[in-house]
């Protein structure tokens, strides 16, 4: 029989397209969590994406050629041209992320915020109408929507209000913050009012959903019941969904002779030394300058530990066009500077900080050889790095000093160590007890953690929300 459609919609295609020639287009998939969690439901459901290609077309014949291209992927484009700057790294990145990580509002002290943040709020609702035509346009009836993110928070409620029949789902994959924080978003009603359009609404943690209810109750003055959110005579059902990596592909590249050729490399290089491993985007949220103060305090009190210890970090460069981001690095590389300074000699430095991204396999090398994987970030939704880390350290069993802030703790708490990325002397103490605790007790920890990733795949993580919103449609349409 025919298979039941979704489309799933988020602000980046899975796809990544290069220009090969006039009108041509070479494309490729990244792998990324949304792309594993839907390898689950594959058979099940016939999916398409809908999103920005990631490249600015704006020929009317470029455009058809890349959407022919995509099409053959499963891949609808949102060509979002002029919009994009001040949806995306105005009120995306500059606005609702600082928020939803308990950052607050971006402060400027000229007349021109109020101004600014008015345009780019005009530009986010466009964005999410330019998302809606596309998705009318291709809508079939009876197809489940899938929305993701906070890019995408007014999608539902314009979906809605085009046909109220839309199954809709929208998972948010960054935390929600306290309502306190969320208060000070001045179109925080409409944004909740929005999202409480759709029939689901998934979260990471069970904090965080609590957060988003009762954010709607003391915004909104809606109920929250064990059905939902009720608004008005309508329900919205609101439910944890934590996500999960695929670990089989983290598994088999640590098996790849390539990939044991680099383990063997870096081994060598950092011979008679524990290896201390950082992976994250230079975020604020990554809590990158409290982990170099961590680990500076960790240096200074450890005079046995300075020349058998190296932190290794990938700092991965991101949204480089917005101001806040700018501050970081600059921030990141004179804390940096400084430690190296102070406790570097001339043959050896503490702190390896690479403003860069390393490719799939160097990565997997990375976290396999790594004897400690330090993650502190202050805010953040899962953190999948630490899933990944577990997924390659069979062979080492490495311990994951992991922030209390990230949504992973609530998952790998029993195994890491947790730590308050703000108190200095307990993430130097984690460094302390991290590098000096036994096999056996690593041992484990290891396998508390290691048999969570395996069993909470990205796989289970869509399988879940697409069942939750499939079986909520089907049971609503026999009661009718
Ligand atoms: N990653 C990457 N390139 C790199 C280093 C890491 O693509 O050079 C990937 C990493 O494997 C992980 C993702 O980036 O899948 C980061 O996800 P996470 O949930 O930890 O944080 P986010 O960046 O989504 O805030």
């Amino acid at each position: 029989g025919k298979r039941q459609r979704l489309l799933v919609v988020a602000n980046r295609l899975p796809v990544s397209a290069k220009r090969t020639g006039e009108n041509t287009w070479s494309l490729e998939m990244s792998p990324g969590g949304l792309v594993s969690g839907l390898l689950g439901v594959a058979d099940e459901f016939e999916t398409k994406w809908v999103g920005w290609p990631g490249v600015d077309v704006y020929d009317a014949a470029e455009k058809n050629a890349l959407s022919k291209s995509l099409a053959e992927m499963k891949c609808i484009p949102v060509f979002l041209e002029e919009v994009f700057d001040q949806y995306y790294n105005g009120y995306c990145n500059g606005v609702l992320w600082p928020i939803l990580h308990h950052m607050g509002l971006p402060q400027e002290d000229h007349n021109d915020t109020n101004k600014t943040l008015q345009t780019q709020y005009d530009a986010y609702k466009k964005a999410n109408r330019m998302f809606l035509d596309v998705i009318i346009e291709n809508y079939e009836e009876g197809d489940l929507v899938w929305i993701h993110d906070y890019h995408l928070m007014f999608l539902p409620q314009y979906l809605k209000e085009h046909n109220n029949k839309i199954k809709i789902g929208w998972f948010l994959h960054s935390p929600f913050p306290s309502s306190e924080v969320f208060k000070t978003l001045p179109s925080r009603s409409e944004l909740l009012r929005s999202v409480l359009a759709a029939d689901l609404l998934g979260f990471h943690t069970y904090d965080f959903a609590s957060h988003f209810e009762r954010t709607c109750t003391r915004i909104l003055g809606v109920e929250g019941t064990h059905e939902g959110i009720v608004d008005h005579g309508k329900a919205t059902r609101v439910a944890v969904f934590p996500i999960g990596i695929d670990p089989n592909r983290f598994i088999k590249a640590c098996a790849l002779p390539e990939v044991r050729q680099q383990m063997t490399e870096l081994k060598e290089r950092f011979a008679g030394k524990k290896v201390i491993l950082g992976v994250d985007r230079l975020d604020m949220i990554k809590g990158i300058p409290q982990k170099f103060l961590g680990f500076e305090k960790f240096l200074e009190e450890n005079m046995d530990w300075r020349d058998k210890v190296v932190l290794v970090q990938i700092a991965v460069p991101t949204r480089n066009n917005v101001p806040e981001y700018r501050k970081v690095k600059t921030q990141v590389h004179g804390l940096v500077g400084r430690i190296n300074g102070r406790f570097g000699s001339v043959s050896s430095l503490p702190i390896h900080h690479l403003d860069c991204s390393v490719d799939f396999n160097f990565l997997c090398a990375l976290y396999a050889i790594a004897d400690v994987m330090l993650v502190t970030s202050l805010r953040d939704g899962m953190n999948l790095v630490s899933y990944e880390f577990i997924a390659c350290q069979e062979a080492k069993k490495g311990v994951l000093v992991l922030s209390e802030f990230a949504g992973a703790a609530q998952s790998l708490g029993a195994g890491a160590i947790l730590v308050n990325p703000w108190d200095v002397t307990e993430v130097s103490s984690a460094i302390k007890e991290a590098l000096n605790m036994p096999l056996e007790e690593r041992e484990k920890r290891h396998r508390v953690n290691f048999q969570y990733v395996k069993t909470h795949s990205a796989k289970k993580w869509g399988n879940d929300f697409i069942s939750e919103l499939h079986t909520f449609s089907e049971s609503e349409m026999k009661s009718k």
